[in-house]
């Protein structure tokens, strides 16, 4: 990538959702290309230091340790606005910290979204696990799903405040789980899924969150309730102890 590849966004508005939750609206000419309705689309972000107003410089050397991934909540691209929904973490980190400080005029860079790898189509059922980086995706999932679906979402949360609606068919039960210490293990999330009833036909599996909980759902609906690899999503969103760069060398490594 090269600094053409990025564009400016100006924060336009900012919302405490929750205690741990910050929703920014920005306005940026690349959300002018930007898919009306189409599931998960994320991009990279890269901000200033926490409480600077930015933009920041393009560097072309250091870019990657700064650059952060974050999905499109919602995207408005006649008026060229979109909405992040950042988790605020605590004051590690760039991204995380920036937001929850963020004001109308700041400026962030941003690229071109990708978008996930994750079909529902086909599914009779569908199962959803998501800690609170990956709520914006699992519910941007939810909301395109036909009125008839059935199925359980499971969002970990940090308190019970952190609880947000979620536009979701009648079909689907949504089971909020607290857990005060993000450091702390998914214990409740981990056996509230292994003990789900496993209804009849192929069910999605969305599971985000961090690296730990995906890497063993990676194996579980591998080995013990294995499930159709085009309607299974496993992603690792952050690590414990490591900085987005870190922690994608990490899944990089194990990988090869
Ligand atoms: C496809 C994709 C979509 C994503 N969408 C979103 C989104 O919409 N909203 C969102 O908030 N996040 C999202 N994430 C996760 C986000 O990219 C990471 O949390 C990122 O590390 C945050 O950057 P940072 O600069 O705040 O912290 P970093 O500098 O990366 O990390 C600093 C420290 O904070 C810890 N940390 C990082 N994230 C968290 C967290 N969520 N909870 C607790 N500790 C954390 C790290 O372990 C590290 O110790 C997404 C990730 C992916 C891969």
């Amino acid at each position: 990538m090269s600094s053409s590849n990025f564009a400016e966004a100006i924060v336009l508005r900012t919302a405490q959702l929750t205690p741990h939750m910050y929703r920014l609206t920005f306005r940026s000419e690349f959300a002018a290309d930007f898919t009306l309705g189409a599931p998960g689309q994320y991009l990279k972000v890269l901000a200033p230091a926490p409480g600077e107003a930015g933009p920041p410089a393009f560097d072309p050397n250091t870019y990657k340790t700064q650059m952060r991934t974050y999905t499109l909540r919602h995207v408005r691209p006649a008026e060229q606005e979109f909405d992040i929904d950042f988790v605020v973490h605590g004051d590690e980190g760039i991204a995380g910290p920036w937001a929850k400080q963020a004001r109308p005029g700041n400026r962030i860079l941003i690229s071109r979204p990708g978008t996930l790898k994750f079909s529902v189509e086909e599914a009779d059922w569908h199962l959803f696990a998501a800690d609170m980086a990956a709520i914006p995706a699992a519910a941007i999932e939810l909301e395109g799903l036909p009125e008839h679906a059935v199925g359980d979402a499971f969002f970990e949360i940090l308190s019970e405040e952190d609880r947000q609606p979620v536009r979701a068919p009648a079909g689907i039960t949504i089971h909020w789980i607290i857990k005060a210490d993000s450091h702390a293990p998914s214990d409740e999330l981990i056996d509230a899924i292994q003990s789900i009833t496993w209804r009849d036909g192929a069910p999605s599996v969305f599971v985000a969150g961090e690296f730990s909980v995906a890497r063993l759902f990676r194996t579980y609906f591998r080995k013990e309730r294995p499930t159709r690899k085009d309607l299974t999503y496993v992603s690792s969103y952050w690590k414990l102890g490591l900085i987005e760069p870190e922690h994608k060398a990490f899944k990089a490594q194990i990988a090869a």
